[in-house]
């Protein structure tokens, strides 16, 4: 087996995390996200994206998250997990160096049979995004137009998606069932409380996340980012907490409760970016690589998805585009409202 040449970055960052979002489409419309409805042209099959993330293995990937758009939405899922979890078992094959497949859902769609299949094609951990515990509050988060019963449904929806997973044996205990939710100010930062009470009894570790200047649809303003510092310091007055820091190339800060139930995360990459051991590659649903989350322009991989092209051309091209990696745009965003143009959320996969 070829062994995996670590690629480094300008910033001597290696690539770490492959995120490849499967479709643009939700079957939500979060405000903050705002998805797309239809796909855009030129989908990348199965095959393709197996190519992809075998070469984001060569680089040193040692974890591949699936997102969306709602991952759970589309039916191109389903093929892609059954052969990369089949690779996967063979010692000699780069998914072996896969030490973590993880999804990212909305969680409305998840079922027993949903979650039993993602649990035996190999899925390691879930994550589950919800914003709210009150049916007025995830009506309007969601985008739901029909308002506060629609909102209660939704809730009931996504409580059953949390239960088939952790029936299947994705045990929150061992960090393989997780919650996030975006706080945003004035919209939902009531529910942080009642986020957090449910979090501890459910056992689950909750990840608050600072609202960011992802796309362009949604109008982001910094007066609606409520600092992870404050959302810590409310927190901390209900239920001591005490830090145990961000691990490298981590996304959170962690903190355990001192009343020992359980612990939350928080991902602040508003107030306190983390770009300097920022090891994330992501794809798009059409084959875009994007070196950054904040990034407007991705480069388009689907040239080298043809079946002309070889595998080890398609490695070489996505190690030059990390190799000239040095994008750091949260540690440079400063106070300024950002001016460029963003990809938006949804398509990019989070
Ligand atoms: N549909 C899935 C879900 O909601 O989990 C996966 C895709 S979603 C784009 C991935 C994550 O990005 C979610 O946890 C979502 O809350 C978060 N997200 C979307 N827009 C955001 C924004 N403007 N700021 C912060 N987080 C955002
Ligand atoms: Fe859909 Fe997830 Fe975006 Fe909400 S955050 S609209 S659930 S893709």
């Amino acid at each position: 087996m070829m062994k995996p040449s670590a690629v480094i970055d300008l910033l001597a960052r290696p690539l770490g995390v492959l995120r490849l979002s499967l479709t643009a489409r939700c079957n939500l419309a979060c405000r903050y996200c705002c998805p797309e409805s239809i796909e855009p042209p030129g989908l990348l099959s199965t095959r393709d994206q197996l190519r992809l993330i075998q070469a984001a293995c060569q680089l040193g990937a040692h974890t591949l998250r699936l997102t969306g758009g709602e991952p759970l939405l589309t039916d191109r899922l389903w093929p892609l997990l059954d052969q990369l979890s089949l690779a996967r078992q063979e010692v000699a094959h780069p998914f072996s160096r896969l030490k973590d497949v993880a999804i990212t859902t909305n969680g409305s769609l998840l079922n027993d049979e949903k979650a039993r299949r993602l649990r035996d094609m190999g899925v390691d951990r879930i994550t589950i995004s919800l914003d709210a515990v009150d049916g007025a509050s995830i009506a309007r988060m969601a985008g739901l137009r029909t308002g506060p019963e629609a909102g209660k449904a939704l809730i009931q929806r996504v409580l059953a998606g949390i239960d088939a997973a952790r029936a299947a044996g994705f045990n929150p205990a061992r960090g393989r069932l997780k919650l996030n939710a975006v706080i945003q100010r004035g919209q939902n930062d009531d529910q942080l409380i009642p986020l957090a009470r449910f979090a501890r009894t459910q056992g689950l570790p909750l990840r608050l996340i600072e609202y960011m200047d992802v796309g362009n649809r949604n109008g982001w303003c910094r007066d609606q980012v409520m600092p992870a510092s404050e959302m810590i310091q409310l927190l901390h007055s209900n239920w001591p907490l005490q830090s145990l820091g961000r691990q490298p190339g981590g996304t959170s800060g962690q903190w355990i409760y001192e009343d020992g139930e359980g612990s939350v995360a928080t991902i602040a990459s508003i107030t306190e970016p983390f770009c300097s051991d920022c090891n994330r590659l992501r794809i798009t649903a059409d084959g875009q690589a994007f070196t950054c989350l904040f990034a407007s322009e991705g480069l388009d991989l689907r040239p080298w998805l043809r079946e002309d092209i070889s595998d080890s051309v398609l490695a070489e091209v996505m190690t030059g585009l990390w190799s000239r990696r040095s994008d750091r745009f949260s540690e440079e965003r400063g106070l300024e409202q950002p001016a460029n143009h963003h990809a938006e959320m949804a398509y990019l996969g989070g």
